[in-house]
This record gives structure tokens, C-alpha cells and sequence, in this order.
């Protein structure tokens, strides 16, 4: 029975990895996930840094039930107004900068960057493009064209052209920015690279760079945006406002969900040459954008993103303990363990699995492996965690 419905899912269903989890999901719920065969798993990367607030939490439970009971899709994007599309709006206004009150909701992280370059394009009217060496901004055309990473580009060119990738972290290749450089995107913190954090005298530098010069800069938090680095914004480590914010994952507390944020100014560029500038059917669906606000509004309620510091120290003390680990890169409970081989972060991985705990690879950064639990762990539960990983390690 099991060996059928492992060959019609690597059958029927597309694969892009050859050597996927095969985790048999019958539910989850927290920290865990309960496959088929029993056993209870640690979702210790929390569905790729979606889960922050746990698996199924009760308040996006219940959103999601009421707006089932009102409506489903009624219209495109934008037309109608929408309780719980407004609400959010509201929300993400309420935990962001002035400058970035005006938010369009789209269905993914990778929608929302590719919105952002175009908002960018439209309201400097430029062309040319920057991006960092060894980012991740999504797998469409546009966000794959900025992203960083020749390996997963080169199959399908011709990308977007007039793209210039800067050194993240490299205070000299910003002078690449000149006045026909209608966007800067920038992971806030590099996560698929291995976690990489900007220096403070690079992204202030940069911010200057990109005000002198008119460009816009846009921050992805597709991944370390919504607590996962114990601030709501990454950006807010750093004093330094993005022009454009762009949100998925996390934001809609297990939905599909993506935003691109602006001024309102800014954003209004999309309402004509063309109208309709950006336009997407599903944009702003009343369940995710209702999931989205209770998310949000739990992380504002709970002491989640206060405690992530200090709960990712303590998983990073206990997994220190380790010879086979050559550093551990960390900002609140987002982990990159660097293992200085790509055999040894596949061994580990797999017996972690073994041992009902989930860890994760990098896209781009086969020695070291993630570990982004969900925000609502516990300090007993990161004990455990951390001393499954250990026996592993
Ligand atoms: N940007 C960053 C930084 C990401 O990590 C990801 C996904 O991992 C994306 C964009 C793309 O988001 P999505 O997979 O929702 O399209």
C-alpha cells in the first residue's frame, strides 16, 4: 500500500528533487507533523520558514472558518472592497513605516518580487537592474533573472536582461548604482546562501547609495520577515527603510500568500501607463488574506519574536557542543549549521529524520544545513531538539 502511493506520488505528481522526503503527512499540528506510519516528527524548519506561529494555530483556524461562512473569491484583485483583504492592509500598516503603508496582496514570494521590479521599473522609468551574487528571490522568470546562482539560471536563458549582480557585503561594487538604476533587491538577510547578514556599513552605505542615485530599494523578507530574526522586520536590526518590502511564507500563517509593499505614491504608478500594472486574479483571496491578519495578529499578541534571540542561543549553545560543527551562523531562531562538507550535512540530515526530527538544506549552500522552527517552541522542546541534532552530529 505504502510502496503504491510512494510510486503514484513519484509518478503523478511533478518532481524536481530527486530524493524527496516522502514524509507521509497525516496531520500536524504546533511544532510536529504526524505521518502515516505513525511516528511523530520535530518540524524543526517549519515548512521552510512558513509555520512561524506553529501548524494550524487555533486563531488562523477560526479566521479561516468565518470567512469560509462569508465568502470565497468574489472578484479580481482589487476591485471589490473585502473585509478581510482590508483588515490586512490595515495590519501590515499598523506594524511598518509610513513609507510603506500601501500593500498589494499577491499569491506568492516570488509574485511579489517580480511586482516589485516592475513597480520599480515603472516609477523610475529605468531599466537597468541590481542584485546580489549568491541571492534567492523565486523561481519565475523575473525573480530567477535577480536571483544569484548561474547554476540555476543557466538552463533557462535568455532571463531579464540589463541585471548587474553586486558582492553582498562588498561596499565597492555599489558603486555599480548610478542614476539608470531603477532597483537594488536584496535579500535582508541572504537565507539560501547560508545565512548571510549584511553589515551595518554595507546596507547603510547601500540605503545612501540608492536615495543619492533615485533607485529603489527592495528589501525580500519573503524568509526572514514576520519574527523569524526576534524583530518583526529583518530590516529593523539595521535603521534602514526600504523603498519596496516584499512578504510571503510566514505571512499567512500557513496559506499561500505574498506582498509587495510600498509608499502610496509610489504604488499608485501601477494605476496608469499601463493601468492595471499589476494584475493577478487570485491577489488579496479572502482566506488567506483573514489567515494572514490572525497570523499577524498573534504575533503581536504572544511573546514569539521577544523570546527568538534567546530560544535560538540556547539551540545554538547546545549544538556548539559539537566537534563536527565549524560555525554556526544565527540571527534569532533562523540557523545555518556549517559542517565544512556536503556528506557530513547529508548524513546528519537523514539520521535526524531517523530520528523524527526535520532539518533542511540550503539552495545554495551544500556544507551547512537550516534549522528554523516554528517561534512557538519551547524551551524544553529546543532541549530536546537540540540534543536529537547533537546525537546526530
Ligand atoms: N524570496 C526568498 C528570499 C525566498 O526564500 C523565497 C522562497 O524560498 C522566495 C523569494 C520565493 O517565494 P515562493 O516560493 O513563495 O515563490
Amino acid at each position: 500500500m505504502l510502496k503504491k502511493r510512494i510510486s503514484t506520488f513519484l509518478k503523478l505528481q511533478a518532481q524536481t528533487n530527486e530524493n524527496p522526503y516522502l514524509i507521509d503527512v497525516e496531520k500536524a499540528e504546533g511544532i510536529y507533523i504526524w505521518g502515516k506510519n505513525g511516528r511523530k516528527y520535530m518540524d524543526m524548519i517549519a515548512g521552510v520558514a512558513v509555520n512561524n506561529i506553529g501548524h494550524r494555530h487555533p486563531a488562523v483556524i477560526k479566521a479561516i472558518k468565518e470567512q469560509l461562512d462569508k465568502h470565497l473569491h468574489v472578484m479580481v484583485y482589487g476591485e471589490y472592497i473585502q473585509d478581510s483583504e482590508l483588515a490586512l492592509a490595515e495590519n501590515l500598516a499598523s506594524i511598518l513605516p509610513e513609507s510603506l503603508s500601501c500593500s498589494y496582496i499577491v499569491n506568492s514570494g516570488t509574485e511579489a518580487n517580480e511586482a516589485a521590479i516592475k513597480l520599480a521599473k515603472r516609477f523610475t522609468g529605468r531599466q537597468e537592474l541590481i542584485s546580489c551574487k549568491n541571492s534567492y528571490h523565486g523561481s519565475t522568470h523575473g525573480s530567477l533573472s535577480v536571483t544569484g546562482n548561474d547554476e540555476k539560471q543557466s538552463s533557462f536563458k535568455p532571463l531579464l536582461p540589463n541585471i548587474q549582480f553586486i558582492e553582498f557585503n562588498n561596499i565597492k561594487t555599489l558603486s555599480l548604482i548610478t542614476e539608470k538604476t531603477a532597483c537594488v533587491i536584496m535579500e535582508t538577510i541572504q537565507g539560501d546562501a547560508g545565512l548571510i547578514k549584511p553589515t551595518p556599513e554595507f546596507i547603510t552605505t547601500l540605503r545612501e547609495k540608492c536615495t543619492q542615485t533615485g533607485t529603489l530599494l527592495i528589501f525580500d523578507e519573503v524568509q526572514v520577515g514576520m519574527g523569524r530574526t526576534g524583530k518583526m522586520f529583518a530590516f529593523e536590526h539595521y535603521q534602514v527603510i526600504p523603498d519596496i518590502l516584499t512578504l510571503g511564507k510566514a505571512l499567512g500563517g500557513g496559506m499561500s500568500i505574498g506582498a509587495f509593499i510600498s509608499s502610496y505614491n509610489i504604488m499608485h504608478t501601477l494605476t496608469h501607463h499601463p493601468m492595471l500594472g499589476h494584475i493577478t486574479t487570485f491577489g488579496g483571496h479572502p482566506i488567506n488574506c483573514a489567515a494572514a491578519n490572525a497570523c499577524i495578529n498573534v504575533l503581536k499578541q504572544e511573546n514569539w519574536i521577544a523570546e527568538a534571540d534567546q530560544k535560538g542561543q540556547l539551540l545554538e549553545d547546545i549544538l556548539s557542543k559539537s566537534s563536527q560543527v565549524k560555525e554556526i551562523r544565527r540571527i534569532g531562531l533562523f540557523l545555518a549549521i556549517e559542517l565544512g562538507s556536503f556528506e557530513k550535512v547529508k548524513q546528519v540530515v537523514e539520521k535526524c529524520l531517523d530520528k523524527g526530527l526535520i532539518g533542511f538544506w540550503f539552495l545554495s549552500t551544500p556544507t551547512a544545513f537550516r534549522l528554523s522552527p516554528p517561534l512557538s517552541i519551547t524551551e524544553k522542546e529546543i532541549r530536546k531538539a537540540g540534543e536529537i541534532v547533537l546525537s546526530c552530529l
